[in-house]
C-alpha cells in the first residue's frame, strides 16, 4: 500500500495510523491519494508546536517573513498547471477554474509578502502635555484556521498568508474532502523556509480536530469559513474560551436584472455567477430577480445558454461545469430541486443527473422560474448549480426582494441606469455589491466579507486582514536568529495547457 500524505506537526511529517481516501468526484474509481487523519492528541501537539514557535517567529523581521511568503508565491505560480490539476481532481471544478484559483493563491502570498514589511503604527499627540502616544499592532499568537472544500487553495491562502505575514503561528485544518491542496500548500511553505512549528497541518474531522482547536486555551483566534450551522457552533465555542473569531458563512446572493439591462451581458453575469464552479461558491448568484419587461427574454436567453453548456469530467477539455463535490452534496442539491417543485416553482431547465463515461456526481444546472422570494429554495443556501428567477414589477420591488434574506454576502445589479446602479450600491444590504458583473468574483486586495448572517468579525483579504491578525512592530531587541533559510528550487516558466493565459477573476470566489 502506498504511504499516506502526512500531517505536519512541529518539524515532522506525522501519521501512519488512520487514513482517508481522497476520491475524484469526476471519476469515483480514481483515488487522488491517501491522507493521514489526525486525532485530538495530534491536534494538541500541533497547537503546542505553534505555541513554542511563536516567541521567535513573532520577533522576526517583516523582511524575513516576506521573503518566505514570496518564495512560496513564486512556486505556487510556477506550478499553477500541476496544482490546478490536483485541485480539479479532488474538488471537481474545471481545469481553467482550478488554475485560476491556484494563480489567485500565488497572488495572495505575493501581496502579503509585501505587506509583511509595511507594518506601520501611529504616533499621536497625547491629550496630556509633554506626552506622545504610540499605537502599534502586535501579533496575536496561535491562529486556528478551519477551511471549507469549495476553494481548497485560495481560502487557505487568504487565511495563512496574513497570519504568517503579521507574525502569528498557524494550525491549519482543511476540509475533509480536499486534503490534497492543503498538503501541497503546506509542503511548499515548509520548503520555502518556515521554521518548525510556525505552520502546522492537521487534516481530519471537524468534530475531532476542529473541535480540539476550538476547545484549546492555547489557540488565540479562529478564522473559519463554512456553513452557517457550523459557524454558529464555532462562534459559541470561541466565546466560551474567549478566543477572537472571524466567520465567513453562507449567502443567498441576489442578482437584479432590470428592463434596461444589456441582455447578453446580464445573461453572462447570471450564468457565470449561478452555475460556474458548479454553483459551489458562497458568492453564487442563486436568486435572479428580474423585472417583468425583460423577464421572458432573459429566461429564454439563459435557458438557451444553459443548453450549450457541457457538464462533465473536470479535467476534460470542453467541460464547462464539473461534478458536484460529493454524494452528500449531490443529494442536498437534488433534495432542494424536489422541494422547489413541491413548492410550485417551474423547473424551466435541467436538474437531472448527467451520464458520463466515468462514474461521478454530475448534475445538470437547474433553473427555476415562477418562484417567490418566500420559497425555501430562495431562502436557504443550496450550494449547488441551482438558481431561481423571481419576477418583480420594478426596481423598488427588486431591491426589497434582494434585501429580504437572512444573508448579506454579495449582491449584483444589471442595468444601464446610473440612477439605479448608484442607488443599489448604497442600499443593497450586502458586503460586496457588483454592477453589470456576476456576484461571484472578487479582488484580493480589498476586503472580503458580508453583512447579516453571512459573516461575523473582521473582514478578510487585503490590508484589512490586519484587523484580524494584526501586524507586528519591529522587534526592540535582537531575538534568537533562525538557521539560514534553504533556497527554493528555481521555478520553471509557467505554462497554460488550455492556452488561457488570463484567468478571469469572475471564476474566483
Ligand atoms: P460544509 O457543509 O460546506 O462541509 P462545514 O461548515 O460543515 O461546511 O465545514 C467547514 C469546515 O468546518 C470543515 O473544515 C469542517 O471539517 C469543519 N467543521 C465541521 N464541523 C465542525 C465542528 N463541530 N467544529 C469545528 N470544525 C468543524
Amino acid at each position: 500500500m502506498t504511504s499516506p500524505f502526512k500531517n505536519r506537526i512541529g518539524d515532522a511529517w506525522i501519521g501512519d495510523g488512520d487514513v482517508t481516501e481522497n476520491i475524484n468526484p469526476s471519476d469515483l474509481s480514481d483515488v487522488v491519494g491517501l491522507y493521514a487523519r489526525a486525532d485530538a492528541a495530534q491536534a494538541a501537539d500541533a497547537i503546542a508546536a505553534a505555541r513554542a514557535a511563536f516567541p521567535s517567529w513573532s520577533a522576526t523581521t517583516g523582511q524575513m517573513r516576506g521573503d518566505i511568503l514570496e518564495r512560496a508565491a513564486a512556486e505556487i505560480l510556477a506550478r499553477r498547471e500541476e496544482l490546478g490539476e490536483l485541485l480539479a481532481r479532488e474538488e471537481g471544478k474545471t481545469l481553467p477554474e482550478a488554475m485560476g484559483e491556484v494563480a489567485r493563491a500565488g497572488q495572495i502570498f505575493r501581496f502579503f509578502a509585501a505587506e509583511a514589511v509595511r507594518a506601520a503604527g501611529e504616533v499621536v499627540p497625547s491629550v496630556r502635555p509633554g506626552v506622545s502616544v504610540e499605537v502599534t499592532r502586535e501579533p496575536l499568537g496561535v491562529i486556528g484556521l478551519i477551511t471549507p472544500w469549495n476553494f481548497p487553495i485560495a481560502i487557505p491562502a487568504w487565511k495563512i498568508a496574513p497570519a504568517l505575514a503579521y507574525g502569528n503561528c498557524v494550525v491549519f485544518k482543511p476540509a475533509e474532502l480536499v486534503p490534497g491542496c492543503a498538503w501541497a500548500l503546506t509542503e511548499i511553505l515548509v520548503r520555502a523556509g518556515l521554521p518548525a512549528g510556525v505552520l502546522n497541518l492537521v487534516m481530519g474531522r471537524g468534530s475531532v480536530v476542529g473541535a480540539a482547536m476550538l476547545e484549546s486555551p492555547e489557540v488565540d483566534a479562529i478564522s473559519f469559513t463554512g456553513s452557517v450551522g457550523t459557524g454558529r457552533q464555532v462562534a459559541e465555542r470561541c466565546v466560551a474560551t474567549m478566543k477572537k473569531v472571524q466567520l465567513e458563512m453562507g449567502g443567498k446572493n441576489p442578482l437584479i436584472v432590470l428592463d434596461d439591462a444589456d441582455l447578453p451581458a446580464a445573461v453572462e453575469a447570471a450564468v457565470n455567477g449561478a452555475f460556474f464552479s458548479t454553483g459551489q461558491r458562497c458568492t453564487a448568484s442563486s436568486r435572479l430577480i428580474v423585472t417583468e419587461g425583460i423577464h421572458d427574454r432573459f429566461v429564454a436567453a439563459v435557458t438557451a445558454r444553459l443548453e450549450r453548456l457541457t457538464v462533465g469530467h473536470a479535467l476534460r477539455k470542453g467541460t464547462d461545469i464539473g461534478p458536484v463535490v460529493s454524494q452528500d452534496q449531490l443529494e442536498q442539491d437534488r433534495r432542494y430541486i424536489a422541494i422547489g417543485q413541491d413548492e410550485g416553482a417551474r423547473l424551466a431547465w435541467g436538474g437531472g443527473l448527467v451520464e458520463c463515461d466515468t462514474k461521478g456526481f454530475f448534475l445538470q444546472p437547474a433553473l427555476f422560474t415562477e418562484t417567490t422570494n418566500a420559497m425555501r429554495i430562495n431562502r436557504e443556501e443550496i450550494f449547488g448549480p441551482v438558481a431561481s428567477v423571481v419576477r418583480v414589477r420594478d426596481y423598488e420591488e427588486a431591491l426589497a426582494a434582494a434585501n429580504d434574506t437572512a444573508f448579506g454576502l454579495a449582491a449584483g445589479i444589471c442595468t444601464t441606469s446610473l440612477k439605479h446602479a448608484s442607488h443599489f450600491k448604497r442600499n443593497a444590504q450586502a458586503g460586496m455589491v457588483m454592477v453589470n458583473l456576476p456576484t461571484a468574483g472578487v479582488d484580493y486586495h480589498v476586503p472580503f466579507g458580508g453583512r447579516k448572517a453571512s459573516s461575523y468579525g473582521p473582514r478578510e483579504q487585503g490590508a484589512y486582514a490586519a484587523n484580524s491578525t494584526p501586524p507586528s512592530r519591529p522587534p526592540t531587541s535582537t531575538p534568537e536568529p533562525f538557521p539560514r533559510q534553504r533556497r527554493a528550487r528555481p521555478a520553471p516558466a509557467p505554462r497554460d495547457a488550455w492556452g488561457r493565459r488570463t484567468i478571469s477573476p469572475t471564476l474566483l470566489p
